[in-house]
């Protein structure tokens, strides 16, 4: 009975033919005993459940079967046998995590002198291998370089980037992938069926979702809701039993934060609580979903494709809720993926758990970079904030206007122009009569400037703001590290292309703020005109991740003309 052993024994593909969801591996590795090109040492990576050992031990049949080499391997042999019930004298399975020692791997070479007891070659198959100590793995270096003939080693491993080249570059190295939710599902289903249980479609895709691709925990997760519960469990128990939440209360709790409705969100998330459902999790689980929705946007892919593998009723609800743009779901996921963090550390997680979903409701009113500006220059200026004339060079610049210094040279545009290119509908086309290079000093420009960047550029920079501008080098702050670091990742292709929209006779440089240096000097440095807004960020020990634009001001004075 399935109670005594686990579903993921039981149904342990036996032959490559049986594998879920690694084609490619499978195809590479059957090329091999096709041609006759079998290497010696193979490194199988990626992550945990997703067939690694499964596929080790069906190459060890592979190649040890008595009508072998075969990419097909008889299962009846002796040879087969044996390696299928883990008995084989020539096939040796150890755990790089609990056999680190130099000694180990000194047993393992001794025992590599003699030649294969029964089948063709021995093999060794060196679990999490990343785990092995640095003495170790240069006593299985040596192995590597001059194996024995009769030897062939399968290293597996969920930490590929910890195995020393001079590992890599003596193995065949096989890349594993996580599974999709349509062939975790479609497995489940299949060995529902061959159990004789009739799943409910919903909890096949619950345990789906929570094992993150890895078919393994699918299994012991099905596992689980069997031994507990049997086949009687409602969709609801078997969320509660995952310590997820239901379909509907999940679709609730997107709607409303999507919708930005604070009241709605707060009562799901008290429901939520009320569950026992652990607020990390929860977040985890809401990455997931705003990650699909901004991928399904972006590569304007249905959400109920294979790809997402949303039910169509989801994915239709989510699609009539008030339209995303990707710097809204940016924004969220960031919030979400900073939140999971501070939930760890957090002293009272359902008070920051609601708080982090109170916050995602308030970005709803945070408004791009761009749009921003735009809004504001469509404001006139009262009269005391406007710029001097250029006939007082020397009067100080007030800092709302002039946040970055004084000009180098006479700001023939600046002056009295900026009230004019103050009127919004005049900004644009002003902007394209105006020959020379942008300055970017000049808010406008920087707005003028994104405009003219690639999209993907653009949509680095439109979350900054220039905190400071000298000698050819920009310090953008986007006021969160998250987007910071992605600019910093990115700095040189920016640079180049800001240079080329500026149109600057020398190559611009980006930096940013070093990670938590909390923005840079002054507040009254930065534009545009936040020096409250950092006032008050600094005041509350916080970080800005946005502004939200005044609205009634604008609207009595928009006709106002210069
Ligand atoms: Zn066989």
């Amino acid at each position: 009975m399935s109670q005594f052993k686990s579903l993921a024994r039981i149904y342990r593909p036996q032959t490559f033919s049986d594998l879920v969801g690694q084609d490619a591996v499978v195809k590479a590795l059957s090329q091999g005993f096709a041609s006759g090109s079998l290497t010696q040492a193979y490194l199988f990576s990626g992550e945990r459940g997703v067939g690694k050992t499964t596929v080790a031990r069906i190459l060890a049949k592979a190649i040890n079967c008595d009508s072998g080499p075969t990419a097909t391997p008889c299962l009846a042999c002796s040879s087969c046998i044996e390696i299928a019930e883990g008995r084989s004298p020539d096939v040796l399975e150890m755990d790089g995590a609990s056999h680190t020692s130099v000694e180990d791997v000194r047993t393992i070479r001794e025992g590599l002198r003699y030649s294969p007891l029964a089948g063709r070659a021995r093999i060794i198959i060196i679990d999490e291998v990343h785990m092995l100590s640095t003495s170790a793995f240069n006593a299985l270096l040596k192995t590597l370089e001059e194996p024995p003939p009769h030897v062939v080693f399968i290293l597996a491993t969920t930490e590929a980037h910890k195995i020393p080249d001079t590992v890599l570059s003596r193995c065949q190295h096989f890349r594993f992938r996580l599974l999709t939710l349509p062939e975790i599902s479609g497995r489940l289903a299949l060995i529902a069926g061959k159990e004789g249980l009739s799943l409910d479609p919903s909890v096949v895709a619950m345990v789906a979702r929570s094992a993150e691709g890895s078919l393994r925990d699918a299994l012991s997760l099905l596992d689980q809701i069997l031994r507990l519960g049997g086949t009687e469990m409602t969709p609801s128990g078997v969320a509660e039993l995952l310590g997820v939440t239901d379909q509907a209360l999940e679709e609730a709790l997107l709607s409303s934060l999507l919708s930005g409705d604070l009241a709605a969100t707060l009562r799901t998330a008290r429901t939520v609580l009320e569950a026992g459902i652990d607020p990390r999790a929860q977040v985890r689980n809401l990455s997931r979903l705003f990650r699909d929705i901004l991928h399904s946007l972006l590569e304007e892919a249905p959400l109920d494709g294979p790809r997402y593998g949303w039910t169509p009723e989801s994915a239709a609800r989510i699609a009539a809720l008030p339209r995303s743009n990707a710097f809204f779901l940016e924004q969220v996921l960031s919030v979400l993926v900073r939140g999971e963090d501070d939930l760890r550390r957090s002293p009272q997680p359902a008070i920051t758990f609601e708080l982090l979903l109170a916050r995602i409701c308030h970005l709803r009113e945070v408004l791009p970079l761009p749009d921003l500006l735009a809004r504001l220059l469509s404001q006139p200026e009262p009269s005391p904030r406007r710029p001097p004339p250029p006939e007082s060079p020397e009067a100080p610049p007030a800092p709302s206007e002039r946040p970055i210094g004084r000009r180098p040279s006479p700001p023939s545009q600046t002056t009295g122009h900026q009230g004019v290119s103050q009127s919004s509908a005049r900004t644009e086309s002003s902007s394209s009569e105006k020959a020379g290079p942008l300055d970017l000093r000049i808010p406008s420009d920087w707005g003028r400037a994104l405009s003219r960047l690639p999209q993907e550029s653009r949509a680095l920079l439109e979350p900054a703001h220039i905190a400071r501008f000298e000698q050819g080098t920009l310090l953008l702050d986007t006021g969160n590290s998250f987007f910071n670091n992605r600019i910093a990742t990115n700095r040189d292709l920016l640079a180049r292309a800001l240079s080329e929209a500026v149109g600057s006779p020398q190559p611009l440089r980006i930096e940013t703020p070093a990670p938590g240096a909390g923005g840079e000097g002054p507040a009254a440095k930065t534009f545009p005109a936040p020096p409250l807004v950092s006032e008050a960020a600094m005041l509350f020990g916080s970080e800005v991740i946005g502004v939200r634009p005044g609205k009634p001001q604008t609207d009595h004075r928009q006709g106002d003309q210069p």
